[in-house]
């Protein structure tokens, strides 16, 4: 395209644009590359684009899409604190194409109704001959000329138009500003292993998880012939929903085979115990799941107080024979505020599907709510808990999902799958 179509043409036709901007919190010295290229990455895989549709551009990521596609998965990726839909254009110093673009936007602006707008102006090229106070001052002048109807509104203006002049010549010019989820790009802050159950809780509590930047997968213990089929469907269900949020990745759900487990504790634990020993054996699982597919942490979705077995005796006894970090990212939070986050991120419908899971099938009469560490051991002395979790990993299944639907299944243990890490490597290697 000649620069002369391109004035008179503002809107190029085959592709469209848009700007993504980052908070800059945490991104000091070391981490910074690495947060950047991992937003790159995400960004890339979310709206399926190659190498050169994403880009980064000194503090913000351009993206270049085919006219007509999807840009809102961008809205659901971590690590974004608002992008805006934007028309690119040559960066020239009489700021001619930039003006008239802006111009027609304001004019459809004018038609809608609106009656004031300022131009805000940013410089990331700091060779451009024209400082962002007088690029907003000459592009407002033409807008504010041609249209008497608009006046300029500097404090509460009904229509922002935004100019960036960026680095290679080129500037991007647009007028809404949608905003991300925040958080930290998955994958930046390394991976951990979350608990999965069919309830409202811990769907929730992987995706605080993944909005600090962590890649996961999910460990459900499905407790056969005691739940069915439909519970299981329903976990890998929510595990479909959260790869919304997961980068473009899909998500691995381990699932251990636990009815084996439960007849054990059944047989060897007092009845008062059994939910916490069935818990300390769900944790001794998912620490050696966790060390062999590397694992910084384990996440539940526990909260303090919110059950009569949610104590903090109990949360100590259960997990206090493990060697994995836990994290519960719920602690603090209210029921209702969980379940917001839950309806906002699309799991709770699929939560409140009315299947059981094992612990309410397995709930004793009369649990324990204030265990002694030390009582639980007792009433754990006569399981083998390393045997048991061996035994359930070796007869259970690992199902990858993708966003899709589309899935693989196969063992937990598998010599032909992959190395979990490998995909990381090589993101991580690849530059941006
Ligand atoms: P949720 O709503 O997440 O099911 P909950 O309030 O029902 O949580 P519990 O059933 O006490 O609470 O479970 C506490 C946490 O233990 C869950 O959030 C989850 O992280 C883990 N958990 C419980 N049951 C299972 C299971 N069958 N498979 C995997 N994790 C489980
Ligand atoms: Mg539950």
């Amino acid at each position: 395209m000649t620069e002369q179509n391109e004035k008179s043409a503002p809107q190029r036709a085959e592709t469209i644009d848009a700007i993504v901007r980052y908070d800059e919190i945490g991104l000091k010295g070391k981490n910074r590359p690495l947060f950047e290229r991992r937003l790159v990455q995400n960004l890339r895989r979310v709206l399926g684009l190659r190498d050169h549709g994403v880009q980064s551009t000194r503090g913000r990521i351009k993206i270049t899409a085919p006219v007509g596609a999807d840009l809102s998965p961008v809205s659901r990726t971590f690590g974004v604190k608002s992008w805006s839909p934007a028309t690119s254009v040559r960066a020239e110093p009489d700021l001619e194409a930039i003006s008239a673009i802006a111009l027609t936007a304001a004019r459809r602006a004018v038609e809608e109704g609106v009656r004031t707008f300022k131009i805000d102006a940013r410089r990331a090229d700091k060779e451009f001959p024209k400082t962002s106070y007088e690029i907003a001052h000459i592009v407002g002048g033409v807008v504010d000329r041609a249209l008497p109807e608009l006046t300029v509104d500097v404090k509460r203006p009904e229509l922002t138009i935004g100019v960036e002049v960026g680095t290679r010549g080129r500037a991007v010019v647009y007028c809404e500003r949608m905003p991300g989820p925040g958080g930290l790009p998955v994958g930046s802050t390394g991976r951990a292993l979350v608990l999965l159950s069919g309830g409202i809780d811990s769907p929730v509590a992987a995706w605080f998880a993944m909005k600090r930047g962590l890649e996961i997968e999910c460990v459900y213990f499905h407790a056969a012939p005691y739940t069915g089929e439909k519970t299981k469907e329903k976990v890998i269900e929510l595990a479909r929903i959260l790869t919304a949020w997961h980068g473009g990745r899909p998500i691995r759900v381990y699932i251990p085979a636990f009815g084996k487990v439960q007849d054990a504790i059944a047989e060897a634990c007092p009845e008062p115990f059994w939910t916490l020993a069935l818990r300390r054996v769900m944790y001794a699982v998912s620490d050696r799941l966790a060390r062999a597919k590397q694992h910084g942490a384990l996440i539940t979705g526990e909260c303090l107080g919110q059950v009569a077995s949610q104590t903090l005796e109990n949360l100590y006894a259960i997990d206090r024979k493990v060697d994995s970090l836990v994290l519960r990212p719920l602690v603090g939070q209210d029921k209702h505020e969980v379940i917001a986050i839950a309806e906002r991120i699309g799991t709770f419908e699929t939560s409140t599907l009315p299947y059981d899971d094992c612990c309410t099938l397995f709930a004793p009469a009369r649990p324990k709510t204030k265990v002694r560490a030390a009582d639980l051991d007792d009433a754990c002395a006569d399981l083998d808990i390393a045997a048991l979790a061996e035994l359930s990993l070796a007869t259970g299944e690992r199902v990858r999902i993708a966003g899709d639907g589309k899935r693989d299944v196969g063992p937990i243990w598998s010599k032909t799958e992959p190395d979990v890490g490998a995909e990381e490597t090589e993101a991580r290697a690849e530059p941006s």
